[in-house]
């Protein structure tokens, strides 16, 4: 496993000509390696952070694709050059029997890495399941330690619930448990060392996730942002750490190890330090839109030619004009924005919201 930092410069880039009988790459010569399947937009938490509003226009029930569409869409992604999928939402355990896709999916062949990222509510009675459907690790968002502070920030949630979540998940065998914690200023940012105390202690991996400014939903300032400079410094106050790299040269966090040997964590510095240049993520929605960006504004609509009876191989076509035209370099743009002082506002831009592209 390669775990060097290679971001080359997007702007040097040649321009990529289509032609199916190459791999799959988009104008900056990036490759389509992962997915993340949204698997329903809707999330029984309303995150001060991500979709804060009580109304919403929710995909229909009839739109969304069927654990059949999904599987034959991933199905036809591994063939185009996936090798992780990761099941998201909404709140993925929201949908009714996802252990049911799990199996369908664990077993593909050219598939690599299967992961679940969740709020962990529903975790306690599912993590068995899952991990007998094949899922073999999981992700699990956790932003405080402090009830009351998660009930303010998830407006509906019940921490407790979530940590007995997060426990059975570990006892049913998931590994590694990884919490995601995303730092806001103010908020919960005097929380980053309780929560590696809390996974040090149980065994649990990390991510601290820079605040972004994800949808529209979620009033995003960069005085909010919590650095990953910041988390760091934080962090080798209490914990000496060292730098690991990059898991794959492509991974979204930078990993790091505690000097004393125990747990490692990682940071996810989308707004500071942005990684368009590694970025191999393709978004499946809800209803089927394939996205190509976090922060994209449109989906090109899979679900509609899959039911009007589009071939295996029209699928793949349209699949492979939509990524070999990717330009896409938001998290780039908004930094180098940011710093010249051009004048960001990430209201002029209007993002599908991540709810509904799947996080
Ligand atoms: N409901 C699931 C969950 O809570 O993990 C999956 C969907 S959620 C959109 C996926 C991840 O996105 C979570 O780890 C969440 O913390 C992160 N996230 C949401 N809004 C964010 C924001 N504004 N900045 C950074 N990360 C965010």
């Amino acid at each position: 496993m390669g775990r060097g930092r290679v971001e080359p410069s997007l702007e040097s880039a040649k321009p990529v000509k289509d032609n199916s009988s190459m791999p799959l790459i988009d104008q900056y010569h990036r490759p389509v390696k992962d997915l993340r399947i949204s698997v329903t937009d809707r999330c029984n938490y309303r995150c001060a952070y991500c979709m804060p509003l009580d109304e919403y226009t929710w995909i229909e029930k009839d739109e969304v694709l069927t654990f059949e569409e999904i599987t034959r869409l991933a199905t036809l992604f591994i063939q185009m050059g996936v090798e992780k999928i990761r099941l998201t939402g909404g709140e993925p355990l929201v949908r009714r029997d996802l252990e049911k896709l799990i199996a369908a999916l664990s077993p593909l062949p050219g598939l690599k890495d299967l992961s679940l990222t969740t709020n962990g509510s529903f975790l306690a009675e599912k993590a068995a399941a899952l991990r007998a459907a094949g899922l073999r690790r999981i992700n699990v968002s956790l932003d405080t330690l402090n009830p009351e502070r998660f009930r303010q920030i998830t407006k509906r949630g019940d921490l407790e619930k979530v940590l007995a979540g997060i426990f059975a998940a570990h006892g049913a065998g998931l590994n590694p448990v990884k919490i995601n914690a995303v730092i806001v200023r103010g908020l919960n940012d005097d929380e980053i060392v309780p929560l590696i105390e809390f996974c040090r202690t149980n065994g649990f991996s990390i991510r601290f996730i820079e605040y972004m400014d994800v949808g529209n939903a979620n009033s995003w300032s960069l005085e909010k942002t919590v650095t990953k400079q910041e988390i760091l410094q934080t962090i080798n106050q209490h914990f000496p750490l060292r730098e690991v790299g990059r898991m794959d040269g492509r991974a979204p966090a930078i990993d790091y190890q505690f000097l004393d040997g125990t747990g490692d964590i990682g940071i996810i510095g989308s707004v500071t330090e942005p990684f368009c240049a590694t970025c191999t993520r393709a978004r499946l929605t809800a209803d089927g839109k394939l996205v190509t960006c976090l922060f994209a504004q449109e989906g090109h609509d899979l679900k509609s030619l899959m039911r009007r009876g589009a071939t295996d191989q029209e699928i793949c076509q349209v699949i492979r004009s939509t990524w070999t035209v990717r330009k896409d370099r938001y998290s780039d743009e908004r930094w180098e924005n940011l710093r010249s002082g051009a004048g960001y506002q990430p209201k002029d831009h209007r993002k599908i919201e991540m709810i509904t592209l799947g996080g």
